[in-house]
């Protein structure tokens, strides 16, 4: 990897308009150089070049100078002999309180078994994130370049670390909105867990990428002229499908490993400057190609998935009769796909309200917004409870599992686990309508109470008059941990 200077960083910093007063990066600079000044990578570069990477991916982020400083010094605590207090003497409360989160969250290390270490480090990585989600940030950046240079690392760690990347930190990035980070660590985790299997997937992306990039550079083409004729002005280009994710795809019974079955390798992505030109483009779109029947448009603008991610997506058919996906938002909505919860736009919020001075202090005037909401139920949860290993299979099963999106007749959305139940959806809405659940309709039709819910379902709740004692069988098939903490408190289990 390339060795940064200072220059690097300040050149990042510039490039993402970011304030900062150098004075006291250049002191927070050479104070974190000259910490680790005697320690070295497994690569053999000077140690300071990984926080020096780190706080670099977090400017490029276009985080604020307390991140990047954060950054500079996330290992200071853990790997020489300079304490929390000691930081909070030199650079004050906010940087000290920060780094001492990502230390914390930083001993979050996933073992064979389960140990209670573990899971305590964990949790007080929810606490952290709860309180301010930078540390999370600076944690996955921290994450990112470690994985970068994971191959210096002796063998016997590369597979541990990949798998805690794989089953922790990506679909961390994931639930923080990072669609582009979620992706990144997936993929440099698959090529050390499968290998093999790595391999085989890249050469056959290789191969029809290069086919499929024919096809739909000409699709490409054709949506830009189209849009210019009718004077909307876009981007127009082409996403190729991560490996981990094509290597998923392929797994598919569906699919049962035939490529040519999938017709998202490269999708054609139309950024608009505003949210009217998406519903123009699209409808310009499909005048001039055919929409795949059946396939549907999903339309994440109007209904955004919980995470904050927007976008219209659909499918066309080329020319040739090809199956192609196309995907349209605004600059602002691409933005916040790809940065997720670094984005500036969850931050507007809290400059809005005005941080006070005391939240400044305390380091929780970044305290995640609304959008962020399942952060704090982790966080009040992990209190009530008890047992480590139920605390990481449910975590696992619930906060970090794939999510399903399903809706209220009235259009409201929920995120849920895979394989929730209406139960599970009753219990999302509010407890109290979970104590009233007699039945429900999914999709207009009747469903037994533990049928597993798929995304874009509509869910309704059939209320009984009377508050009612929640079914003890319903404890054998829920899956959400708000759905099981509230029937275990009303059962006294
Ligand atoms: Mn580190």
């Amino acid at each position: 990897m390339k060795l940064l200077t200072y220059k690097d960083l300040i050149h990042t910093i510039k490039k993402e308009s970011i304030p900062v007063d150098q004075e006291r990066l250049k002191q927070v600079y050479h104070f974190a150089e000259e910490a680790h000044a005697d320690q070295k990578r497994y690569s053999g570069e000077p140690f300071f070049q990984h926080p020096l990477h780190v706080a670099n991916i977090i400017a490029s982020w276009g985080m604020d100078q307390t991140t990047i400083e954060t950054a500079l010094l996330h290992d200071v605590v853990e790997d020489t002999s300079f304490t929390v207090k000691d930081l909070e003497k030199k650079f004050g409360k906010q940087v000290a309180f920060l780094v001492n989160g990502v230390t914390n969250a930083g001993k979050v290390k996933l073992r064979n078994s389960i140990n209670q270490e573990f899971t305590e480090n964990l949790r007080k990585m929810f606490v952290a994130m709860s309180r301010d989600i930078r540390v999370v940030l600076v944690r996955l950046a921290d994450r990112y370049h470690n994985m970068l240079t994971l191959r210096a690392v002796p063998k016997s760690k590369q597979r541990r670390i990949a798998f805690e990347t794989m089953e922790i930190y990506a679909p961390l990035a994931e639930r923080l909105g990072m669609g582009e980070m979620k992706g990144d660590l997936e993929d440099l985790s698959f090529m050390y867990i499968h290998p093999k299997e790595y391999r085989q997937v890249s050469r056959l992306a290789e191969e029809h990428f290069t086919k499929a990039k024919k096809t739909t550079d000409k699709v490409i083409l054709d949506i830009s002229k189209l849009l210019k004729k009718n004077h909307i002005s876009a981007q127009v280009d082409g996403r190729y499908k991560k490996k981990y994710s094509l290597y998923r795809k392929l797994q598919r019974l569906s699919v049962k490993g035939d490529i040519n079955k999938i017709n998202d390798l490269i999708a054609v992505r139309i950024i608009t400057n505003n949210k009217l030109d998406c519903y123009k483009a699209l409808g310009l779109v499909h005048q001039y190609f055919k929409p795949v029947p059946h396939m549907g448009i999903s339309d994440f603008i109007a209904q955004p998935k919980p995470n904050g991610y927007q976008s219209i997506h659909t499918k066309i058919f080329n020319k040739e009769g090809q199956i192609i996906e196309v995907q349209i938002r605004t600059q602002d909505m691409h933005e916040q796909a790809e940065f997720g919860a670094a984005h500036h736009s969850f931050y507007s919020e809290a400059k809005a309200k005005g941080a006070s001075e005391e939240d400044l202090e305390k380091g929780t005037a970044f305290k995640i917004t609304q959008k962020m909401n399942w952060v704090q139920q982790l966080a009040e949860w992990q209190k009530q409870t008890q047992s480590s290993e139920e605390f990481v299979t449910d975590l696992k099963l619930d906060a970090l599992s794939h999510r399903i999106y399903v809706f209220s007749p009235l259009g409201d959305v929920y995120d849920l686990p895979t394989q929730a139940t209406p139960v599970d959806f009753a219990f999302a809405v509010h407890s109290d309508i979970g104590f009233h659940l007699q039945g429900a309709k999914v999709n207009q039709r009747m469903a037994p109470l533990d049928h597993p819910l798929q995304s874009g379902d509509i869910v309704e709740v059939i209320k009984s008059k009377r508050k009612r004692r929640p079914s003890r069988d319903w404890l054998t098939f829920v899956k959400s941990n708000k759905a099981k903490a509230e029937i275990k408190k009303a059962l006294n289990l």
